[in-house]
């Protein structure tokens, strides 16, 4: 006589196999759904655009310029007055930093050897998400970041020093503003910078009003 064995064994596999029924179910509703959240999230219109500041310190003159090849819509900062290495770079406006680090590579240069080896990309740079799918970068700092990523930043504060690492020429701060992956005009203070493409090299000087309360 048999016993119960064979068909406990079978009961057995059969739930087995419902459970991995189950789990590959459960798996694909989540994936749905984590794509669906994505979709979503990209076709959000995007917020409106923040009150950006100049990313340099209260009162200073800078002259914001681009270049043919730069790419369109990038601006080039370097002061009208004094030595732009160790200038502090500041928050153009309030957010959350969500890249803090190296961009290619460094190379050599510095204040001491201002024409070292050149390095590769943006070298020390730091990206800020300000909300409603704006963002800014800025490029070529010194040193390292002083934010790290996470980091909630006001409009203002400094997170770094204009340099000359990565693929730069002189030392100046490289900048942009994006809407969600594209890059837009800068504006600054409310007004546009007029910097739209690179066919031809074009310069403006601006003032910054990045000033806190109590500034002039
Ligand atoms: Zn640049």
């Amino acid at each position: 006589m048999t016993t119960g064995q064979p068909l406990h064994r079978g009961t057995r596999r059969r739930q087995r196999s419902r459970t991995a029924r189950n789990l590959l179910v459960l798996t694909a509703v989540v994936a749905v759904l984590a794509v669906a959240v994505v979709v979503v999230v990209l076709l959000r219109p995007p917020g409106p655009r923040p009150r950006f500041q100049l990313p340099v310190a209260c009162g200073e003159t800078w002259q914001l310029g681009t270049y043919p090849g730069h790419d369109d819509f990038d601006v080039d900062l370097f002061p009208t007055e004094g030595e732009a290495w160790g200038r502090p770079v500041l928050a153009s406006y309030d957010g959350e930093v969500t890249v803090a680090g190296i961009n290619g590579s460094l190379g050599g240069r510095t204040e001491e050897n201002p024409d070292g080896p050149r390095g590769r990309g943006g070298g020390y740079w730091v990206k800020i998400d300000h909300g409603g799918k704006w963002e800014t970068q800025y490029l070529h700092l010194l040193e390292p970041p002083l934010v790290r990523v996470g980091q909630r930043v006001a409009r203002g504060d400094q997170i770094g020093k204009v340099g000359s690492t990565g693929n730069s020429g002189a030392p100046h701060l490289h900048y942009e503003q994006r809407q969600g992956w594209q890059k837009v005009e800068a504006h600054f203070d409310g007004a546009p910078s007029g910097i739209t493409h690179d066919d031809e090299e074009y310069t403006v000087t601006r003032k910054s009003n990045n000033c806190v309360d109590g500034q002039q």
